[in-house]
């Protein structure tokens, strides 16, 4: 499996068995996404060590800055006004926040996924 497959399908990155998030979260109901502990069919664990995801925020905040580059593009190509842009950049952020958190902290998990990790 390809980094991008398995970033999108959300599995476990040593045997793709599990998924990572047990719940996806739904920004319009203010639930987060919960990750799983470990995978249940290889015990791979999701947190590698205190602090890991840290980094994924910076993965999250380029996934942001592009969503909202592309919203601000698309206002300026149907020559919406400004506030309307505005308005427009908000809403995409908000709803996909869930989206940004999940699928950066599967990018910096693949990341750092080696083969020989055996934890
Ligand atoms: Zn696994």
């Amino acid at each position: 499996m390809s980094y991008v497959s398995k970033v999108l399908d959300g599995t476990c990155p040593k045997c793709g068995g599990t998924k990572v998030f047990k719940v996806k979260g739904n920004p319009f109901l203010f639930r987060m996404p919960v990750m799983n502990e470990r995978c249940s069919k290889c015990n791979y664990s999701f947190h590698r060590e205190p602090g890991f995801y840290f980094g994924g925020m910076y993965m999250s905040y380029a996934l942001t800055v592009a969503e909202m580059v592309a919203v601000f593009v698309l206002g300026l190509l149907f020559n919406v006004g400004f506030l309307s842009i505005f308005i427009g950049v908000v809403l995409v952020i908000l709803i996909l926040s869930t989206f940004n958190y999940r699928v950066s902290r599967l990018m910096w998990l693949n990341l750092f996924y080696k083969k020989e990790d055996e934890v």
